[in-house]
């Protein structure tokens, strides 16, 4: 078989039915932006698809049972599960369907009919826990594809996150294992409270799990910062044999809810990086999953411009980043040494 040249965009107009209540910033018009954009100027070099919905299985596997028949149950049904995330009657299909798109995403990737690929859904995934609907999240989609990612055969699969919040979720489901690394910046702090530098994963999960915590205001040198001298460095010892990013694009200069300076660039300069990454360890296997991002327009750049990097696109980060995010990783690679785990540094 040729190498598949091919970026895959899952993604469904179904997505469009959750609605999290009037007025709320996760609405149906962020994904709506999004694919108008693409339809407008579609990027070289993707191919749309639609997903199936995540089995019961395959939702287990992340979430207990009796969450699950739970949100089940809420099925074609309005119902407010915390003070910030509720379901309306197309919510239990589109979160189904969110979660089989993370998981068709790497069905995809590993089994090489796509080069890489974003899934574009919606809600959002990376605050769900195990037990529990919230932040906007009901199913944790990154968790339910890196599990997916390892009954396929990948015996180390890597989860980046570089939306705005911290990704309690993701961190809670794997901080016990050395099987899925996660990586986390995030405004600190901020909402949920979670992602402290000192916490490095538990158990025979200490040092798998790395929070890069940082104050308001960063841009995309600052974040270059944080990728060259915490997260590439980690992400090349672990060696993943897939990479997932959850990404939210809610650190963009513009968005309503939190109070960083990324730009379009930054976002690229990121994807850039985690790519060169799979390409070095992963053979290039890299998927991308939508979490937040509450700009309309920044969100549908921002989209565009990983798009454009995972078709070969190349953008580094910019020169110039002030003090506040070396401090951030001092912070963390103090507490991973604490803890016996040193971060290797190159
Ligand atoms: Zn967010």
């Amino acid at each position: 078989m040729s190498a598949p040249a091919s970026t895959l965009i899952l993604t469904d107009r179904r997505f469009l039915e959750h609605e999290a209540g009037i007025g709320h910033p996760e609405s149906p018009a962020r994904l709506r932006a999004i694919l108008s954009d693409l339809e407008r100027a579609p990027p070289g070099g993707v191919v749309f698809a639609e997903p199936r919905a995540a089995t019961k299985a395959e939702l287990e596997a992340v979430h207990g049972a009796e969450h699950v028949a739970r949100l089940e149950r809420l099925a074609g049904r309005r119902a407010r599960l915390d003070p910030d995330t509720a379901m309306s009657e197309g919510s239990w299909q589109a979160a189904t369907l969110a979660a089989g798109a993370a998981v068709g995403a790497v069905e995809a990737v590993w089994a090489g009919r796509a080069a890489n690929a974003f899934a574009l859904v919606r809600p959002p995934g990376h605050h769900a826990e195990a037990s529990r609907a919230m932040g906007f999240c009901l199913l944790n989609n990154a968790a339910i594809a890196a599990e997916a990612a390892r009954r396929l055969g990948a015996a180390r699969v890597l989860v980046l996150d570089w939306d705005v919040h911290h990704g309690n979720g993701t961190q809670h489901i794997f901080e016990a294992r050395d099987d899925v690394m996660y990586l986390s910046s995030h405004q600190w702090p901020y909402y949920p409270g979670t992602g402290a530098p000192h916490e490095i994963g538990v158990g025979a999960g200490r040092g798998f799990t790395v929070n890069a915590a940082l104050p308001a205001g960063q841009g995309d040198a600052d974040y270059g910062v944080v990728f060259h001298d915490l997260f590439l460095p980690a992400a090349r010892a672990f060696a993943p044999d897939l990479v997932l990013v959850s990404a939210g694009f809610d650190p963009h200069e513009r968005d309503p809810l939190a109070d960083m300076r990324v730009t379009e660039r930054g976002f690229a300069a990121m994807a850039t990086a985690i790519a060169e990454l799979a390409r070095e360890t992963s053979g290039g296997k890299l998927v991308l999953l939508l979490e937040g991002g509450y700009d309309l327009a920044a969100l549908a750049g921002s989209t565009r411009a990983c798009l454009e990097v995972l078709g070969g696109r190349r953008e580094d980060f910019p020169k110039g980043a002030g003090p506040e995010a070396p401090r951030a990783v001092a912070e963390t690679r103090e507490a991973l040494a604490r803890a016996g785990r040193p971060a290797p540094r190159t």
